[in-house]
């Protein structure tokens, strides 16, 4: 049976999951608010660039599409650390060979629609939802002021963290549970802008962080040879984007705590005034279907904080998954709906937690000799018991078999071991001691 499927939004995940659906032979029609990011220049929204790691690859290669994409990717092997007193140190991500993708999030998403039409998928810009019907599974959209309605067999909603769908999915549901929670920092995007014989003006291969205790700047490389730079900030406070109000304030604030990185700034106070400040909100919510006819997918089900480059990833493993799913249970959609609400809703919980955690270790931990001993410890034991010691953000990032919920439940026993080992009496001369060693395996069982 070809089933009509509606997707609501074109961003990374509607797009990916059109590709999917339309290779299975699906007649799929995605409907999108913006117009056509191919054809006329509009941002792709939120970030510039983002990182594309295993989770998200393994989905890019399901549908066959990765090496083409590979072209567009730039390696990073690791946080490049801009220490406050202006030294600064490399600190590899997982082990040899292992790395995550800096890629541009509007070339992304052009060519997952380019794929997604090849295969037959309708894409119709313009269209903003703006109410469904649940009695005939009727979506209205607005159409250049116009409204249009469309009925589909099944609908799924992947219009993002402000989901318009998963509104009209809420306001006629019994009991649905809703959770949006704003952590009180920002953030803003800047830029390096590529040398003047147009090469990287640092170390390309790595994710660049400047920790200051409460807030941070990370940059990531671009192809054309710039980076982009995002600030993560309080919005309130001293400092904050608040209290930078002036050019003055924000130039004499980035060279006393950024000093390395305000020389390759030459557009620093402008690009600070003229681009946004964003919010970063955390989006929980339940249930994300209804029956076999809707379904939540990407950050319109779980939005996160960007603090473990995961979201997209995230909603790449949901398509990855139902994937998985349609070939357990064919056409029977109530089945397929029902199992992937029950296996990412909880994975969609943990890496939402796990970013917010991740937070904390960047813009402060990663600067701290004792964490970096705790990481050398780590990384020493996936060497030596690879089977039995994974350090949890290899467990998040490299590793696509273990489910994120398994990561942080193993993540949290795992750092409850190390918070003993770290108090062990000398530790920094016997880190790597076959006493340690022994007590980390008896620990671990
Ligand atoms: C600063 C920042 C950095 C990030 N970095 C990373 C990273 O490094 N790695 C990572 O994996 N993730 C990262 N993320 C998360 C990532 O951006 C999201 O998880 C990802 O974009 C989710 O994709 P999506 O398709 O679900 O939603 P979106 O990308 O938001 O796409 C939703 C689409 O729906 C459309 N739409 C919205 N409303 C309607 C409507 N009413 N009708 C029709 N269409 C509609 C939108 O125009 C858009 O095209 C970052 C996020 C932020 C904010």
């Amino acid at each position: 049976m070809s089933k009509d499927i509606t997707i609501i939004g074109a961003g990374l995940v509607g797009s990916l999951l059109s590709i999917y659906l339309s290779k299975r032979g699906y007649k799929v029609k995605v409907f999108e608010r913006r117009g056509d990011m191919r054809k006329e220049k509009i941002s792709a929204g939120r970030s510039i660039n983002l990182a594309l790691s295993d989770r998200g690859i393994k989905a890019l290669e399901e549908v066959g599409i990765m090496d083409e994409l590979r072209k567009i990717c730039i390696p990073m092997h690791g946080r490049y650390i801009h220490n406050a007193d202006g030294s600064t140190a490399f600190q590899r991500y997982g082990k040899e060979g292992q790395f995550i993708n800096s890629v541009s999030r509007g070339e992304l998403n052009k060519q997952l629609m380019n794929h997604a039409e090849l295969h037959g998928a309708k894409i119709l810009f313009n269209q903003k939802c703006e109410s469904i019907d649940w009695r005939t599974n009727t979506v209205t959209f607005d159409h250049d002021t116009a409204l249009i309605s469309q009925s589909a067999e099944l609908i799924f909603a992947a219009d993002g963290a402000y989901s318009a769908a998963r509104l009209q999915h809420q306001l006629q549901y019994d009991r649905f549970q809703y959770s949006q929670y704003y952590i009180d920092f920002g953030y803003k995007e800047l830029n390096i802008p590529p040398g003047e014989d147009g090469n990287f003006r640092m170390e390309k291969n790595a994710l660049h962080i400047w920790p200051r205790g409460n807030y941070m700047l990370i940059a990531l490389p671009n192809i054309d040879g710039s980076f982009t730079c995002t600030l993560f900030f309080p919005f309130e406070g001293e400092p904050s984007f608040a209290s930078l109000n002036t050019k003055e304030k924000v130039k004499t604030f980035f060279e006393k705590t950024f000093t390395d990185a305000v020389p390759m700034m030459p557009t620093l106070e402008d690009d600070f005034f003229n681009n946004p400040t964003s919010s970063l909100v955390t989006v929980r919510c339940f249930p994300w279907i209804r029956e076999d006819r809707f379904a939540l997918i990407g950050d319109a089900a779980h939005a996160i904080v960007p603090f473990f480059g995961q979201g997209m990833n995230c909603g790449f493993e949901d398509c990855s998954v139902l994937n998985s799913l349609m070939d357990q249970y064919g056409d029977d959609w109530e089945a397929v709906l029902q199992e992937y609400q029950e296996l990412r809703k909880p994975d969609g919980d943990a890496i939402a937690e796990l970013a917010l955690n991740n937070f904390i270790e960047m813009r402060d931990k990663v600067a701290d000799p004792k964490f970096l001993l705790q990481k050398k410890i780590e990384a020493r034991l996936h060497e030596k018991y690879p089977d039995k010691w994974i350090p949890a953000y290899s467990q998040v990032t490299f590793s696509p078999h273990i489910r994120y919920s398994e990561a942080l439940n193993r993540g949290q026993k795992q750092e409850a071991i190390m918070k003993e080992v770290m108090q062990m009496p000398d530790i920094e001369r016997k880190w790597d001691s076959n006493d340690v060693d022994q007590m980390i395996l008896n620990q671990i069982g």
